[in-house]
């Protein structure tokens, strides 16, 4: 195997293979995956892509995501989405790609909570993600190295040369003109997640050990309805298109308690729905059920093929049962800093893209459906970048150092950790419990350990150092006064 690139690619979610199914193939390009390709959270990805139907709805998809945001969106980010999101589909459809039509051939889009109109495109029924992801390791033209985990990026003087890489249990560096970082979100620091068990947040706390710029860290997403109780680390999760195509939200003796919280009930932006639950299910000691009994049986299996699936693995039989739920933490929209070409701040020749990445575009609440699109947008907007830039560059050898990744002890930190994040940096913040908190990755960071579990005490630390900077709440980030529940 060679070891210098014109461009490596970490990570084969959507960010990075769109990103390769971008560039031209007479490039030389190598991605790298942790796990098996498949291992990420596109993969898992159920209900669909949001993008404006028409001229007229990019207007109003810009309106619902800086609603959803809060206020805390980057309108311009916003916009860059909103605006191209249509074309850059445009474009996939044309390769060959197929969303889910009605008999008449007509694209069908659903629709998903704090969504004004109907605008999310969907594979495969409730499958989206995982067709995306057999559909872009199809057209990859460029070789893939599977069980590789970066641990380091090989900087010097303010640029980037490549990575440092575990593969096949030897340590090696990997040379490049330019590196994408397209390794996802944060799930495994939190103790219920429905994340795959890949994202750990390693690249962020490489970034944050060279001064890379994150920012929004405290914006953690936890998704309202979630199956926690079986015993995967990643969660079943019910998508969002269950209630926005008619499942409610009840307790215990069926009452539908979110419209006390909110007006919109079930439809409901995400933080609203995942902290009125948390909240009410504290307070009053009661088990909080999806109830999918709105839905006839036989459309419910076609529509939702993969959640009939494995919750009938899990005992339940759908429409019919009720499910037990519960919040658990989902998406990151903070991340590592990037401009609208994805570059990162302070290092050159870096790109983030995709959940890792912070354009701006999510704010403190990300809008359903937004997470895909934004993968297909800004992976565009990098590939062009390089071709844009790509030229000859002067290499530097690194030493091939051998850290220490994993050491005795950290397995039981790891669990601590995420024990922690969830229950003092989760939905419901309060200041005492995160300064707790920080005292305690603090403790943990002058502990000797393995590099893996140090760079996810980095993560978790800036998280926590973002939440207590935040006195207001303001979208996911949700801090309550001492004395409430
Ligand atoms: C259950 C679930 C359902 C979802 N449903 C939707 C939906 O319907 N619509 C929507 O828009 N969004 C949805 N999302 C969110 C969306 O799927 C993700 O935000 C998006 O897929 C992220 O894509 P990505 O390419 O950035 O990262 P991922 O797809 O997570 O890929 C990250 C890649 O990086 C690799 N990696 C990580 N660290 C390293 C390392 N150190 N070295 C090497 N490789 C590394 C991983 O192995 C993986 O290949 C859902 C998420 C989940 C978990």
């Amino acid at each position: 195997m060679k070891n210098y690139y014109d461009i490596i690619i970490i990570g084969s979610g959507i960010a990075g293979l769109h990103t390769a199914l971008k560039l031209p193939k007479d490039y030389s390009v190598l991605v790298l995956s942790k796990d098996y390709a498949w291992e990420c959270n596109t993969f898992y990805a159920q209900g669909g892509v949001a993008v404006a139907k028409d001229e007229q709805d990019i207007s109003l998809h810009v309106k619902d995501t800086l609603e959803a945001g809060a206020g805390h969106c980057d309108k311009n980010a916003v916009t860059i989405l909103c605006k191209e999101g249509p074309q850059v589909i445009a474009s996939f459809i044309k390769e060959g790609f197929e969303f889910d039509k009605d008999k008449d051939g007509n694209l069908l889009y659903t629709q998903e909570a704090a969504h004004s109109t109907n605008r999310i495109l969907h594979a495969g029924g409730d499958a989206t993600g995982r067709v995306i992801h057999h559909f872009l390791m199809q057209k990859l033209k460029f070789p893939i190295l599977y069980n590789t985990q970066v641990t380091d990026l090989l900087i010097k003087e303010g640029v980037c040369y490549g990575v440092k890489v575990f593969h096949a249990n030897k340590k090696f560096n990997l040379y490049a003109k330019k590196i994408v970082i397209a390794s996802g979100g944060v799930g495994s620091l939190y103790e219920y997640h429905t994340n795959a068990r890949t994202i750990s947040a390693d690249m962020h706390g490489i970034c944050i050990n060279h001064n890379i710029t994150l920012r929004d860290m405290e914006m953690m997403q936890f998704h309202p309805t979630v199956f926690v109780k079986g015993n995967a680390v990643r969660k079943q999760l019910l998508s969002e298109a269950l209630r926005g195509e008619g499942a409610k939200v009840v307790d215990e003796d069926g009452k539908r308690f979110l419209f006390e919280y909110d007006e919109r009930g079930e439809l409901s932006p995400r933080n609203i729905v995942s902290q009125a639950i948390f909240e009410y299910s504290l307070k009053s000691g009661k088990q909080v059920y999806l109830d999918l009994s709105s839905f006839e049986e036989q459309h419910f299996q076609e529509r939702f093929p993969s959640i009939y699936f494995n919750m009938k693995n899990l005992g339940y039989t759908l429409p019919q049962d009720l499910i037990p739920i519960s919040p658990a933490f989902h998406y990151a929209m903070g991340g590592i800093k990037t401009d609208f070409n994805g570059q990162v701040e302070n290092v050159k020749d870096v790109y983030a893209v995709g959940e890792v990445a912070s354009t701006g575009i999510h704010g403190a609440n990300r809008l359903a459906s937004n997470s895909l699109l934004e993968g297909f947008v800004f992976s565009q907007r990098v590939a062009k970048h390089i071709m844009q830039t790509l030229g000859k560059k002067d290499n530097i050898n690194f030493e091939e150092n051998g850290d220490v990744l994993i050491r005795e002890g950290d397995k039981a930190l790891k669990n601590e950790l995420r024990d922690l994040m969830w229950k003092e940096a989760g939905i419901i913040r309060k200041r005492k419990n995160l300064e707790k908190a920080l005292n305690r990755v603090e403790e943990m960071l002058e502990l000797q350990t393995g590099k893996l579990i140090r760079l996810r005490l980095l993560t978790s630390a800036e998280i926590i150092k973002s939440a207590l900077k935040r006195k207001e709440s303001l979208g996911a980030h949700y801090i309550i006064g001492e004395d409430r529940v």
